[in-house]
């Protein structure tokens, strides 16, 4: 059999497996953040809809600029946004990787501050774009002095802020957001993908964009609008951002019928942002219960929740250090036991914790028995 070392592979490339969570059949899935919702049936029929009136004209490409969708993702938004501030793509994936196409590159740095989303180095990775590991506190927190002290060390050409931030789950302090756009010298990406579940009090980097250019607010229909299989990404930046994303994105990378299920979903978003309040009250309700069994947890302001597998005492993280403490159970093996036990979380690779999706009632009430079987 050929192996990937037989053929001509990027040197950076050679070696690697391909990233991604498990997709495993089992009863309870809270592994990758989706929304636990299935889509509304009068959703299902309005999107099936306008499918349908797209089938015939198929023979010719979509708008390249997906103009009519970008129009209504900034009226959602609010804040004044414009269609021409506003720019969609294949999730936000695609949007950060078409970010770093134009604005990282072979010769130039992206930065982020760990733990964080794990595809940003990833995507640094594949646009041949060097990647600097930042670190968070000792408790994951990040403060705008030590944010600053380390875009100042680094001079990243891009520096990747994640708010509310995967897999911690806590929105920045804005102070933050506010303090790296002042020091860094290249773009500000502000990856919002959990935005709407964020904690009253909680402020968006949108509402920061007038007069900076060089900030970029990264948004995703996947989570709040549970329309992950839909993959549809947007930003919110200065125009100039949007025309240079524009060099680089394939053209029609947006296929019609994306644009038209996309633009029927946002038609109907008081039905399908009508679970976010549902998913925050289980949120709530799993950050409560672990701390109450003994478990320090992160506060979150997503639709998940980062706690540690072992723990004997009530503590808000925060109030100590975050590193396992002797004795600490060895998360991968608790990974296993919930699993065992149909219930699917997520590893991130944190010594000590775990993740899990906030989803229905009863997704919990089967999390927070399965948990019982670690004690
Ligand atoms: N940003 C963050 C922080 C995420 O957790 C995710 C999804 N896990 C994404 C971006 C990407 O989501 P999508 O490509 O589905 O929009």
């Amino acid at each position: 059999m050929t192996t990937l070392d037989d053929l001509p592979i990027r040197d950076d490339l050679r070696g690697l497996t391909p990233y991604g969570a498990p997709q495993l059949d089992v009863p309870v899935r809270l592994n990758t953040n989706e929304n636990s919702y299935p889509v509304p049936e009068p959703v299902v029929e309005a999107i099936g809809k306008a499918l349908s009136a797209e089938l015939r004209d198929l023979n010719r490409y979509p708008d390249r600029d997906a103009v009519a969708l970008r129009a209504d993702l900034a009226e959602y938004l609010g804040h004044g946004l414009t269609v021409d501030q506003v720019w969609a793509a294949n999730g936000s994936n695609e949007i950060q990787q078409q970010l770093l196409q134009a604005f990282g590159g072979p010769g130039r740095t992206a930065l982020g501050f760990t733990p964080a989303y794990s595809m940003h180095p990833l995507l640094a990775l594949g646009t041949g774009t060097g990647w600097i590991p930042a670190a968070r506190d000792a408790d994951f927190g990040l403060t705008a002095a030590d944010a600053v002290a380390q875009v100042r060390a680094h001079r990243p050409d891009v520096v990747f802020l994640c708010s509310p931030n995967n897999p911690t789950g806590t929105a920045l302090d804005p102070a933050v957001v506010a303090a790296v756009l002042a020091e860094a010298p290249g773009m500000v990406i502000v990856d919002e993908a959990y935005a709407e579940f964020a904690r009253p009090g909680t402020v968006s980097a949108l509402a920061v964009l007038p007069g900076h250019p060089r900030l970029v607010v990264t948004r995703t229909m996947s989570k709040a609008f549970g329309f992950a299989g839909g993959r549809l990404g947007y930003l919110a930046a200065d125009p100039a951002v949007v025309r240079a994303v524009q060099l680089v994105r394939l053209p029609y990378h947006l296929s019609a019928l994306t644009q038209a299920a996309a633009r029927a979903a946002l038609a109907h978003r008081d039905a399908l942002l009508g679970t976010v309040a549902a998913i925050m009250e289980q949120r709530d309700r799993i950050v409560a219960e672990l701390r109450a069994r003994g478990h320090r947890v992160a506060d979150s302001d997503a639709n998940f929740v980062l706690f540690e597998v072992g723990g004997d005492r009530q503590l808000g993280l925060g109030a100590s250090d975050a590193a396992p403490r002797p004795g600490a159970v060895d998360q991968a093996a608790a990974w296993r036991t919930l699993l065992d036990a149909g219930v699917l979380v997520r590893d991130v690779g944190l010594p000590g914790w775990l993740r899990v999706t906030a989803g229905t009632p009863a997704e919990t009430d089967a999390f927070l028995s399965a948990m019982e079987k670690l004690s």
